[in-house]
């Protein structure tokens, strides 16, 4: 893999009908020459031969290293195992494996019924059982539902003993956060090159949903951004990218891997790269 140290993440469409602009999407994104791009797995797992539709795209034809993310609630042991055949058919080599979230429809009986209860578990066996090289997920401040950092690195640790050979981060909008979190993760013994998340900010909408769902916290400096630009969308948009840009200079500097959750926004993440590797 070519080490350019940025790396994209993208997620299938939800309707069919927009599948064919996802490829342009991706054309655009890849010009961007990432080191990978990852594609998300859909809750509950209705998108699941979605995502490696587009994993082979990436794959095949815009010859880029893929990432195909799979979760394990909901699905059994086979149903993992035939996902991965699927994608190693189509020479997909790398997933992010996943415990996943519970979907709002699914019933504590459905969620519960899943063959491993957490990803460690599910790391283990993908890698006695397949040849993939596999990456697991982190949080620089800690699961949700973890009592505190510390619990949730003991969790991670597990993963790397597991055999996961790298971490993508959830998102974080404070770098000095992300760097307590490398000092304490090392001081566990997690050892694994760490990609931090990024996720630019650029309207209000973003903050009720995807930030809250996530339960990051939001720093003064964008707070105040989010008020400021509360009536007016596009200098919001430019706020919120300038803002990621930031962020992601400083990473740089620190010599740390930017995985950019791209949003499906080619021309987005474009103006990042631009300012980035300018
Ligand atoms: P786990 O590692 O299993 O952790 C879940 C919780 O259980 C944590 O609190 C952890 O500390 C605790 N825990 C873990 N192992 C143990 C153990 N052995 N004993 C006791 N407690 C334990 N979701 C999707 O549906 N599709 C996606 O494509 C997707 N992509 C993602 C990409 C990234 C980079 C990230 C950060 C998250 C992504 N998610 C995705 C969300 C993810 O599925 C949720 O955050 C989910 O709640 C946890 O997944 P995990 O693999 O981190 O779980």
């Amino acid at each position: 893999m070519a080490n350019k140290g940025f790396s994209i993440e993208v997620f299938p469409p939800k309707k069919d009908e927009e599948f064919d602009h996802a490829y342009e999407v991706l054309e655009q994104l890849n010009e961007l020459a990432p080191d990978f791009i990852s594609v998300t797995y859909g809750a509950g797992g209705s998108r699941s031969k979605k995502t490696a539709e587009l994993a082979s795209f990436i794959q095949n034809q815009l010859k880029t290293e893929a990432i195909a993310h799979l979760i394990c609630v909901g699905l059994k042991k086979e149903d993992l195992l035939q996902t991965v055949n699927e994608l190693q058919v189509r020479n997909v080599k790398k997933i992010l494996a996943l415990r996943g979230d519970r979907p709002r429809d699914m019933t504590d009986e459905q969620f519960n019924a899943r063959d491993f209860m957490y990803a460690n578990e599910m790391i283990a066996f993908l890698h006695e059982n397949t040849d993939m090289e596999i990456a697991a997920a982190c949080y620089v401040e800690k699961h949700p539902e973890s009592r505190s950092l510390a619990q949730d690195l003991d969790s991670l640790k597990l993963k790397q003993d597991a055999g996961a050979s790298f971490l993508i981060s959830q998102m974080f909008f404070d770098n000095n956060l992300f760097y307590d979190f490398m000092d304490q993760a090392k001081a566990k013994g997690i050892t694994l090159p760490v990609h931090a998340g990024i996720m630019p900010i650029t309207n209000a909408k973003q903050l009720g949903t995807t930030i809250s769902l996530s339960g990051c916290s939001i720093p003064k400096a964008l707070a105040d951004l989010f008020a400021k630009y509360e009536n007016s969308p596009e200098d919001m948009r430019k706020a919120g990218v300038d803002y990621a840009v930031k962020q992601m200079q400083d990473l740089k500097e620190h010599n740390v891997d930017i995985h950019l959750y791209s949003m499906n926004k080619p021309k987005m993440a474009a103006e990042i790269a631009e300012q980035l590797y300018k």
